[in-house]
């Protein structure tokens, strides 16, 4: 029996049957370190790793990443669209009015019980998506004082 032990991120795209690139695992890396970091952050982030890479070729990444479920993406309403690594769980988030910072918010009460819609009209469904308005400790500091 070998030992268990964690993946590699090329392994990991592997697993999803994605092709393994330079910039693919730049790109997760770079995701998985940040905290909810948008387009602009992640084609820098990789750019560090990795070189030149395009913002199209970043894009086309986080696509085909998202769309394997490596990758979260979440856009509040009226800001940019941001991504995670942080997956499969459900979690919410709850983002400043101010400056827009997100943070991580864990579901309510136990697992996932949002859900557990009140009348689902038939759907099947997955995934529910909860933000939390308001302003961060520090926007709220700095209107108090
Ligand atoms: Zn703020
Ligand atoms: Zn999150």
């Amino acid at each position: 029996m070998t030992a268990s032990r964690i993946p590699t991120t090329a392994e990991e795209l592997r697993g999803v049957g994605l092709r393994v690139t330079a910039a693919r695992v730049a790109l997760l890396e770079t995701v998985r370190a940040g905290d909810h970091l948008g387009v602009e952050a992640i084609a820098s982030g990789v750019r560090d790793r990795v070189g030149h890479v395009s913002l199209q070729a970043v894009y086309e990444a986080l696509h085909a990443l998202t769309a394997a479920g490596l990758v979260r993406r979440i856009e509040p309403a009226g800001s940019p669209a941001r991504f995670e690594g942080r997956i499969g769980d459900n979690h919410h988030h709850v983002v400043c009015r101010s400056c827009g910072v997100v943070a991580d918010v864990d579901c309510a009460v136990g697992e996932a019980p949002c859900l557990t819609a009140s009348n689902d009209q038939g759907f099947a469904i997955d995934e529910a998506e909860v933000v939390y308005w308001g302003l961060c400790p520090g926007c709220s500091t700095a209107k108090s004082s």
